[in-house]
């Protein structure tokens, strides 16, 4: 696990600030687009590397109120064969640690393939401010792909989404990662 996760750094440029946060909803700070991309093409290009290892290439980061990478996830489902080895859980996982705090209203998560069911449920009850995420996930996708569970009556918390960014590219590092991994099982 440690292996893919890049140390901790602060994204170049961060303009964010917590100073003029007023109520709940704007807890979280701003995150403007061309930093959201350079962060999902961090993302993406750790995607690769776990797609390398055998697991479905889905990464996810989770950034503080100041911008900063505290808690870095990946797949590890068939590594460990644990059900709950998506990289969005991971990645909160280990902020959560960190931080020493179960909330996140300050935090964003990003992650390169819009959430499942459990993942989108974890992040509404761990309050995220934000989640961005690359590729969308018509079949399976919980944050409005197959259904939305940020805007269900049982979400008790406000949370900002924002999708589709990187999509293109997130879309064809995971059809490319499927691809290859329907040929492999043909010929194995
Ligand atoms: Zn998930």
């Amino acid at each position: 696990m440690e292996a893919f996760c890049p140390p901790l750094v602060r994204a170049p440029g961060y303009k964010g600030g917590m100073e003029h946060a007023t109520s709940r909803a704007s807890q979280v700070a701003s995150l403007p687009e061309p930093l959201q991309r350079l962060w999902m093409e961090r993302l993406l290009r750790l995607a690769e590397r776990v797609g390398a290892s055998g697991e479905v290439p889905v990464a996810a980061v989770v950034l503080d109120g100041q911008g900063r990478a505290v808690g870095w996830g990946v797949n590890r489902r068939e590594r460990e064969q644990d059900p709950l080895g998506h990289a969005e859980l991971v990645a909160l996982a280990r902020a959560a640690r960190l931080l020493g705090d179960w909330r996140f209203n300050r935090c964003t998560l990003l992650v390169t393939l819009e959430p499942c069911p459990m993942c989108a449920g974890a992040l509404v009850q761990a309050r995220l401010g934000r989640v961005i995420h690359g590729a969308s996930d018509p079949k399976r996708g919980a944050l409005g792909g197959c259904l939305d569970l940020a805007s269900h009556s049982s979400a008790h918390h406000h949370m900002e989404v924002v999708a589709g960014v990187c999509a293109d590219q997130a879309q064809r590092q995971l059809e490319a990662w499927f691809r290859r991994r329907r040929r492999e099982r043909r010929q194995a």
